[in-house]
């Protein structure tokens, strides 16, 4: 049930103010309504002490006690045997490319549904992307398009080197059908898992199931630590070869030898503690978030030309963020016009990721289908989602949009 239907009307001064009315006055004490943003770090209290004690071992650089320390806590919180703490979720899959020994005349398939780091570093190694589309009931790879367009490959002589699955918005891709189709034609299979840490599909942790997976804990994922990325694997030899890779690939002579040419892709002790601090609170984030999702339900799902992202059948979304689909027709304006009219009220929104197949620098990119990517691009918002936005904060975004609704 929502209770935010019976407070006051939404204040309209700072609409005012954005809107220029310059007749219009009100105490400037109304007018300074705190900015709500999408998804802004969310401190426990711990990472002060987590920083300090890292400062007093005297270990900043990517190295000692910590890193590894939190290697092993994600080790248990991913359920992979062998953890690689890195500088982003961008190195860790530039690392993941590398380690399979992706480079020019290879193919990498990656849904167009994404944020361009699914794939950028493959890119950059000489890799051609193509761009499969994606399951309306779950908006992750479609496992049924991958399987034909793999047979089609086969016979073409033509498969790709990797597969990237990505979880989109904290639902994990189906890697109970996708994995075993990657085995069936000999793909390794990653997982682009950076917003999908605390999800679950068939029963298991996001990314298990993939050859590798890769974890974000930027400012604006679950877990941040300020700025960091993690490569797991089963696979002791491809984490180690990854760790390697990560330190400019010294290899253990005194002079140092490089056999190849590396990274400085380490992830430094002090954010590493901030990392460490943050994840034993990752079970009540998604709690947190997944009841922000629904709250939104209860209180928006009763306007016209308004709907939520689907929850995948096969698993347990983080709702990392609440993604909107708003009918323009039915609702009176479209996600630009009504990120526009959050903007006035201080309220960050989004819109989804353009498909890749879009995107003006994957202009000539081979794809199969695209469609329903391209469907949720001109209808998707996404809301603010924080595990540390506030039942207030959420009331203002919500009441901003029932203001914004058609009368
Ligand atoms: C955030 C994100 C990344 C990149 O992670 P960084 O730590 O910012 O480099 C990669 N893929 C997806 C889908 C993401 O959302």
């Amino acid at each position: 049930m929502c209770n935010v239907l019976a407070r006051p009307m939404l204040n309209l001064a700072p609409y005012a103010r954005h809107a220029g009315l310059s007749s219009f006055s009100a105490p400037a004490t109304e007018m300074a309504a705190p900015p709500i943003l999408l998804s802004p770090p969310h401190l426990t209290g711990q990472e002060r002490a987590a920083i300090e004690a890292s400062l007093a071992s005297g270990w900043l650089a990517p190295a000692g006690p910590t890193p590894r320390a939190f290697e092993q806590a994600l080790a248990e919180a991913t359920g992979f045997a062998h953890v690689l703490g890195v500088a982003s979720g961008t190195a860790a899959l530039t690392l993941a490319f590398r380690v399979l020994e992706i480079g020019p005349g290879d193919e990498v398939w990656v849904p167009g549904f994404t944020f361009i780091a699914s794939i950028a570093p493959a890119v950059q190694l000489g890799a051609r992307p193509r761009f499969l589309d994606i399951c309306p009931a779950s908006w992750t790879l479609d496992p049924a398009l991958l399987r034909a367009e793999l047979a089609k490959a086969a016979r073409e002589a033509r498969l790709p080197k990797a597969v990237v699955a990505v979880d989109i918005y904290g639902q994990c891709a189906a890697l109970h059908q996708i994995a075993p189709v990657c085995a069936e034609y000999g793909v390794a299979l990653v997982s682009d898992s950076a917003e999908g840490l605390g999800a679950t599909q068939a029963g298991l942790p996001a990314g298990r199931g993939a050859l590798l997976a890769a974890f974000s804990f930027n400012g604006n994922k679950i877990i941040t630590a300020g700025g960091g990325g993690a490569l797991a694997s089963d696979d002791p030899g491809l984490i180690a070869r990854a760790r390697v890779l990560a330190h400019q690939a010294k290899t253990p002579a005194p002079h140092y030898e490089h056999e190849t040419t590396g990274y400085s892709f380490g992830l430094p002790s002090v954010l590493a503690a901030v990392g460490l601090a943050q994840l034993p609170g990752l079970v009540a984030r998604v709690a947190r978030r997944r009841a922000i999702f629904q709250r939104y339900g209860e209180c928006l799902g009763d306007l016209p030309g308004i709907s939520f992202m689907p929850e995948a059948p096969w698993g347990r979304a983080s709702r990392w963020l609440t993604v909107m689909l708003l009918d323009a027709e039915a609702f009176g304006m479209g996600p630009e016009g009504l990120s526009r009219v959050l903007a006035m009220a201080e309220i960050e929104s989004r819109p989804v990721w353009k498909p890749l197949h879009m995107q003006p620098v994957f202009r000539d990119a081979p794809r199969a289908g695209g469609v329903v990517a391209e469907a949720l691009f001109g209808r998707g918002l996404c809301l603010p989602s924080g595990s540390g936005l506030a039942p207030d904060g959420q009331d203002r975004v919500i009441r901003a949009i029932r203001a914004a609704a058609r009368g």
